[in-house]
């Protein structure tokens, strides 16, 4: 794993923002489909834009402008536009939470035709592309590489900058149960809550509050769920997957199926969990995790995609169990210990 970004490398990206003027285009851009982490640290970084006096800053993703319930009512979601209704020829843009420029879809030509751009991102498998490029592995979040650039240009938190920095820790700690739950997380966490947060009720509306249709959903995938002790090296795997059908049959839209990878993770037989969610007649989104012993962010770049070591995804095409069968003989493969 690389280090974080350079002293030079702050110091460009300080310059960026400083050298736009305050009517200056800026496009903030974070991936498709958006989590906590990306919606975060994005309209977090676009509110401290605000606070510095920049006027015209517009936050995107590619493909359905479908933001999930529980961040619909994020400080600073007002930033968010559609993409057909991003600036066309932005001064600046940023990008955030993007580990390749294939999670940009259609908005990755606004990032290369801009004169300036800063990449802020945390995953290992990034690809390295960009102007800037403000990319710490170790970082548990993206939003903790967006605080470090705030802080940079002196502005302050606030609590509405600190709610969406918030969200975007949690959601990538796992309410600050993973491994990257450092001294410094917990530290970024008490500077954020000491705006006046109050992480009871951003936790339930955040993680804790679904649809009823959701929960059924969730249980009849569940239901389906297999479990195989023999891969991964007799470590285990269990997989499930959820269809489009399904989705309609309960009236869910797919975003729901984004943390069935948690329930499914909790299996103590296995090591990994697969969970194959359809995004069009034989595509599918595939979620792995793994407690240890693979590195399923290795299976995911062999297949173009990526993500970190114990958390990773990727396109899939055929049936549920053709994307299983790959997932399987891969696992053999990137085997940590
Ligand atoms: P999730 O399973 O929660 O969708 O994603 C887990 C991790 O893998 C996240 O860090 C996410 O950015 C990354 N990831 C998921 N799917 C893809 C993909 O198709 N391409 C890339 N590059 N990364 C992915
Ligand atoms: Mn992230």
């Amino acid at each position: 794993m690389t280090d974080g970004p350079s002293a030079d490398q702050w110091a460009a990206a300080v310059a960026a923002v400083r050298s736009t003027g305050p009517d200056d285009e800026i496009q903030l851009i974070c991936h498709v489909n958006p989590d906590g982490d990306a919606l975060g640290s994005m309209l977090g970084f676009g509110l401290g834009l605000r606070r510095l006096g920049f006027t015209r800053v517009r936050a995107t993703f590619p493909g359905d402008f479908e933001v999930p319930t529980p961040y619909q009512r994020l400080p600073g979601v007002d930033l968010l536009v559609p993409e057909p209704d991003a600036f066309a020829g932005p001064r600046l843009v940023l990008v955030f939470d993007v580990a390749s420029e294939s999670r940009l879809g259609a908005l990755a030509g606004r990032l290369a035709a801009a004169p300036a751009s800063v990449v802020l991102d945390h995953h290992a498998s990034n690809t390295g592309f960009g102007g800037v490029r403000l990319v710490d592995p170790h970082a548990a979040a993206t939003s903790v590489v967006a605080e470090g650039l705030l802080s940079r240009l002196g502005v302050p938190l606030d609590a509405e900058i600190a709610e969406c920095l918030y969200v975007a820790l949690a959601t990538d700690t796992g309410s600050f149960k993973f491994d990257m739950t450092t001294v410094s997380v917990h530290e970024l966490a008490a500077r954020l809550i000491a705006t006046g947060l109050r992480p009871g009720e951003i936790s339930r509306r955040t993680f804790d509050s679904k649809p009823f249709g959701a929960m059924k959903l969730t249980g009849e995938v569940i239901g389906r769920a297999v479990l195989e002790p023999a891969a991964a090296g007799g470590r285990g795997m269990v997989w499930t997957y959820a269809t489009l059908a399904d989705l309609e049959r309960h009236g869910q839209p797919p975003y729901v199926l984004d943390t069935l990878i948690d329930p499914v993770r909790s299996v103590a037989e296995a090591d990994v969990s697969v969970v194959v969610k359809q995004t069009a007649a034989g595509e599918w989104s595939v979620s792995l995790r793994s407690k240890g012993a693979v590195d399923v962010s290795g299976v995911a770049v062999s297949q173009g995609g990526g993500g970190h070591r114990l958390a990773a995804g990727f396109t899939g095409y055929g049936e549920p169990a053709d994307v299983v069968d790959t997932v399987r003989r891969l696992l053999d493969s990137y085997l940590i210990r």
